[in-house]
Parts: structure tokens; C-alpha cells; sequence
């Protein structure tokens, strides 16, 4: 059976050509995508798949990569998308981005040059104690790396230039979706599913190796507002009722040693507030609401109302709104019911030599978004760690059991159908 080898090292090549150039999307924009230079990566990806042979690639007004490499199975194959996002976090500048490939790692402290205040120990970094003999990518210490997830789009980069040079491995049509603003929340914002045709979809953005991720959260949106009774302080008593105190009420009141971001873990949920604003008359909070189920999503939002009502009881003249909005759906409730998804997926992690690890992230991807839209979407691992950081890193070596993976999920539907 034929093999996917990194060539003349073509897979960091790609990497760190990516990684270079600054995608950094940003939250405050209303322009799609938010940031022009995010098509800069999207037009390098476009030639170089036109390069491959990859005829149909092109990159569209809003800054999504498509491309389609033709079946070349007899059989009638679903129809797989791997899909990828170019925008890098606003949290960390990823202007100048100095890639360092530090070549077969020992354990040994990695002292980044840029600021030598920036080292990756392996007692902090747990994940780099199965990296020993690998080659681990790093930034130079001023910058994240940008491995999310242009780890992901090199690792799908290499797998379609292995599909095209290699028309005797048999795979049905295979579809390319580079995605971008993905870490402001608006990946899947203007994705045309009917354009790109697909069944199902993987994403290519999971973190160690061997992940494969089946569940997010469900995540709900609340804006609070609280309308107080502002007066003259000097003359305020029995008349003022301030919107400050009571939210500062309601927040303090929400329980402490669950539900919040810092006391949970696993399958646990929270109500997190995450900005306040506002004076005496009227004063207002944004939420959001985490669960793994919609009962526990919906009974949070619930708790947050009587946590409200109950303080609110105590000022006859204030007033409150509660705005609870849908943000994204945990992906499983779609993905049970396409259970060749997973157990292909697990298939081709075990076909690349690696103890599949099936898991769930406490957080959403461009597939929990994509699964309600239609293509089903699962995450697998990229091989990108300490992401949004200037500590963020990456191993050669795990990228290439990456490619290997997705070249194999290729190969499994087809021989499947
Ligand atoms: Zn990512």
C-alpha cells in the first residue's frame, strides 16, 4: 500500500512559509473577512494548489479557500471535506512570525532567542515528554507560532499534493475548505455548503496526537441589562436605586465553587460573565453559558434569571432584561447519527501507527458550527500545542502522522463504499 512521506522536508516547508505570514484576525472589525491580509495566505494556498493540479481551487470575496480534487474510484464515495482555518488569534501579535525548528529534541529547556523571558520546559508542557528524538517547531519569542492552525492547512496541503502525484491510491472526491476568522467566532459565517458539495467534513485542528474530537459544548450568549433609578447623591435617600450595585449583586451571587470557568473541568458547565458596563441608572453584562447537553445549557440560562429576580425583588423600581441568544450546538447530537464518521476517522489514526484518543473540547470549532449547517464535522488533531501563546509549538514528526491520518480517511471511505 502506498505511503505518505515527507519529501525533502516539504511539509515544515510549507509550515513555516505559512506561518510567516500574518493572518491575525480581529474582533472589533465588521468587514469580512476582518482582516484583509488574511486573503494574503488564502491567494499562497490557491497557487500553490493550481501548481499541484488542483484545477478548481480559488479564493472567493469573503476569503474562503475551495478546492476539489476529482474521484478517482469507480465506486460511488461520499463525498470529504478536511477543512482548516488561516486566521491566527487576536490574543498574541503574529506579525513577524521567525519560525525555529529545534532538531532533535532531548528534553532540554528551549530557550527562545527574541526574548530569552519566553522558555518551554517540559514540566509545564507535558505533551513534549512523547517528543523526545522529534523536531519541534517553535516562534522565536515575541510571537505566537501559528501552528492553529496552519498546521492543519499544511498537513491538508501535503495530503492533496500526495492524492494528485499518486492517481493509483483510490479515494472518492475530495473537497478543500480553508476557513477564515475562525478565532473570532465567525469561521463558518458566509461558507457556501451547497458550493462546496460535500457529505461529510473533518476538521484538521486538534491539538495532540492521535485526538479525535466528537463533542463540544453547546454554547448560549446573555446579555443582561439591569435599568436602575439614578437621583442627586446628595439628596439620593430611599430614592436611588443603582444599576452598578445590583448587577454587582447578581454576579457576586452566582455560585463560586461550580459553574464558573475556574472551578469545572471535563463535562461541566458555567455561566461566565465576561464584560460589565455601565453607571447608576443603567449598567449591563455579557455572559456566556457553556454545557455539554441542552438541558444543562438551558437549566444555566435558568439559574442566571432567578440568581436576578431574587436580588431584583429588593429594588421596587428597577427593571431587568434578560437576552439569551443561540451561539453553537455540541456537535454529537449530529455526529451519533453518522457513526462511520468517528469510526473511520478512529481507523485511519490506528492505520498511521497511533493509539486513537477520542475526547471532547470544552470550547467550539468551525465544526460544531458546520455540523448544524449540514456537513457533519468532527475535529482531528493538527498537532498544535500551547496555541495563542508566545510558547505555542509544534513536532514535524506529529504533523506527519497527521497527513498520514487524513490520507488514510481518503482511502477508508473509499474502500468502505
Ligand atoms: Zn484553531
Amino acid at each position: 500500500m502506498l505511503k505518505y512521506i515527507n519529501k525533502n522536508k516539504s511539509l515544515q516547508n510549507r509550515f513555516t512559509k505559512y506561518v510567516q505570514i500574518d493572518t491575525q484576525s480581529d474582533p472589533q472589525s465588521p468587514t469580512i473577512p476582518s482582516t484583509e491580509k488574511q486573503k494574503n495566505l488564502g491567494k499562497v494556498l490557491v497557487e500553490e494548489l493550481l501548481e499541484m493540479g488542483v484545477a478548481d481551487a480559488h479564493l472567493d470575496e469573503y476569503g474562503y479557500v475551495y478546492a476539489t480534487i476529482p474521484s478517482n474510484s469507480d465506486k460511488q464515495v461520499p463525498v470529504i471535506c478536511f477543512c482548516s482555518h488561516m486566521d491566527t488569534s487576536p490574543d498574541c501579535s503574529g506579525y513577524n512570525v521567525k519560525p525555529i525548528i529545534h532538531e532533535n529534541y532531548q528534553g532540554q529547556d528551549l530557550v527562545l532567542p527574541d526574548d530569552n523571558s519566553v522558555v518551554l520546559k517540559m514540566k509545564e508542557h507535558a505533551d513534549l515528554k512523547d517528543q523526545i528524538g522529534n523536531d519541534i517547531i517553535t516562534a522565536s519569542g515575541t510571537t505566537l507560532l501559528g501552528a492553529d492552525n496552519k498546521a492543519g492547512l499544511a498537513e491538508i496541503m501535503e495530503a492533496a499534493a500526495f492524492l494528485v502525484q499518486n492517481p493509483e491510491f483510490k479515494h472518492g472526491t475530495i473537497k478543500i475548505l480553508f476557513t477564515p476568522d475562525e478565532e473570532i467566532g465567525r469561521g463558518v459565517d458566509k461558507v457556501d455548503i451547497e458550493k462546496l458539495g460535500a457529505d461529510f467534513g473533518y476538521t484538521v485542528d486538534g491539538e495532540t496526537l492521535g485526538s479525535i474530537e466528537d463533542e463540544t459544548f453547546s454554547a448560549d450568549g446573555a446579555v443582561l441589562t439591569i435599568k436602575g433609578v439614578s437621583a442627586h447623591p446628595g439628596f439620593a435617600k430611599g430614592k436611588m436605586e443603582s444599576a452598578i450595585k445590583i448587577l454587582s449583586d447578581v454576579i457576586s451571587s452566582l455560585p463560586a465553587d461550580c459553574l464558573s470557568p475556574e472551578s469545572t473541568e471535563l463535562k461541566e458547565g458555567f455561566i461566565h460573565p465576561v464584560t460589565i458596563s455601565g453607571n447608576v441608572e443603567q449598567a449591563e453584562a455579557r455572559f456566556i453559558l457553556r454545557a455539554f447537553n441542552d438541558e444543562e445549557l438551558t437549566a444555566n440560562g435558568e439559574l442566571l434569571d432567578a440568581t436576578v429576580q431574587n436580588i431584583i425583588e429588593d429594588f421596587p423600581n428597577s427593571t431587568y432584561e434578560l437576552r439569551i441568544t443561540e451561539q453553537y450546538r455540541n456537535m454529537k447530537q449530529v455526529l451519533d447519527k453518522h457513526p462511520q464518521i468517528i469510526e473511520f476517522g478512529i481507523e485511519a489514526i490506528k492505520r498511521a501507527g497511533i493509539t486513537p484518543k477520542q475526547q471532547s473540547i470544552r470550547g467550539g470549532t468551525d465544526g460544531s458550527r458546520l455540523s448544524f449547517m449540514g456537513l457533519p464535522c468532527p475535529n482531528i488533531f493538527a498537532g498544535e500545542h500551547a496555541f495563542h501563546g508566545k510558547q505555542e509549538w509544534a513536532s514535524v514528526q506529529d504533523m506527519e502522522k497527521a497527513v498520514e491520518t487524513i490520507v488514510n480517511i481518503a482511502a477508508i471511505w473509499e474502500e468502505r463504499a
